[in-house]
């Protein structure tokens, strides 16, 4: 029985229209023994064309995604549509609602929790519904991201290249779509690996994007733009809303994560002193940055190196670092 969701919702997937209701996702506490949290969700359909997912708030100290979808669901109407369009602009409410990454209810990462569980915590339960029940009714997956609290970003989107190379033409002409100024093929090491949303959409052939727009949790207007632009771009493409007035000519440069190895964690904890800036090209051998130590003033900072050569893709936001803290990540062209 463990692929009963949960999760209900009042609304039809097979009508057309625009349709706003809740995800309802139950959780029995102190105060609400037969409670449910409502989880948005709008759903615009017409005729017969493909089905695009579109959710942000995945992590909910992410914000361009979240704008940029609200925005998308009272602006877009049914006659626009040929398809259907499901939008979720705060997919793990919770963390929303708290200004968090992860969820409040549990702790739980929604983007490390794919291909979820019913039976481990509310989190779980809303990444099983989204494998279970809306992946098997999409052609295409959006999931907007952006830093959050601890990590600042090129505005760029994110794609693992798929099994075949049917999937990888598919992915390569999504990220051409959409448009962000760098589109990253990756295999989600230095990440969320297989666990995340985009990753378990791949695994189920469905081609997916992730971006990452910005960062600090604070709201980017250039990632913002990148997010209306990149989705109503994708809708036009792909036959969805064929008449969006949108600039569809595209300039996306295509890179490569080069993950976890090139990837620069602090080795112990203290202040972090950058050397290096968001989209900066850098050297193997160059200083990344260095760690001070707010309790020793005597004692030298150890002194960060990049061991690869590439372009900064991501920055730690916050100065005080533990040690395992994500400084530095580096891409490289794609060959
Ligand atoms: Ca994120």
């Amino acid at each position: 029985m463990s692929d009963v969701s949960m999760l209900w919702t009042g609304l039809d997937y097979e009508r057309s229209g625009k349709q706003s209701d809740y995800l309802r996702l139950p959780h029995s506490s102190d105060l609400s023994a037969y409670g449910w949290i409502p989880i948005p969700l709008v759903v615009i359909a017409n005729g017969t064309g493909p089905t695009l997912l579109l959710t942000a708030g995945t992590h909910g100290d992410e914000y361009e995604g979240q704008i940029a979808l609200n925005r998308l669901a009272r602006e877009l109407q049914p006659e626009e549509v040929n398809g259907r369009v499901i939008i979720m602009p705060a997919l793990n409410f919770p963390a929303v609602m708290a200004g968090r990454r992860v969820s409040p209810l549990d702790e739980g990462n929604l983007n490390r929790l794919f291909p979820g569980d019913p039976k481990m915590g509310p989190t779980a339960a809303i990444a099983h519904y989204v494998d279970r029940v809306l992946f098997p009714k999409c052609d295409l997956v959006i999931d907007l991201h952006s830093g959050g609290r601890s990590l600042d970003y090129l505005p760029l989107a994110l794609a693992h290249p798929g099994s075949s190379d049917d999937h990888r033409e598919k992915v390569m002409a999504l990220l051409d779509a959409f448009g962000a100024p760098f589109s990253v093929l990756t295999d989600g090491s230095g990440g969320g690996g297989h666990t995340t949303l985009y990753a378990a959409a791949a695994k189920r052939g469905i081609p997916a994007l992730t971006t990452e727009l910005g960062g600090g949790a604070t709201l980017s207007p250039r990632g913002l733009a990148i997010a209306e632009t990149g989705v109503r771009r994708v809708l036009k493409h792909f036959g969805i809303a064929p008449g969006l007035d949108v600039d569809d000519t595209s300039s996306t440069r295509l890179m490569r994560s080069l993950g976890r190895e090139a990837a620069i964690y602090a080795p112990e904890g203290g202040l972090f002193e950058p050397n290096a800036d968001l989209g900066e090209m850098v050297t193997a051998g160059d200083l990344a940055g260095r760690i001070h130590f707010p309790d020793s003033p005597m004692r030298d900072p150890v002194e960060l190196h990049f061991s690869t050569s590439g372009m900064i893709s991501c920055r730690r936001f916050p100065t005080l670092t533990q040690r395992g803290d994500c400084l530095f990540n580096v891409m490289t062209d794609a060959e």
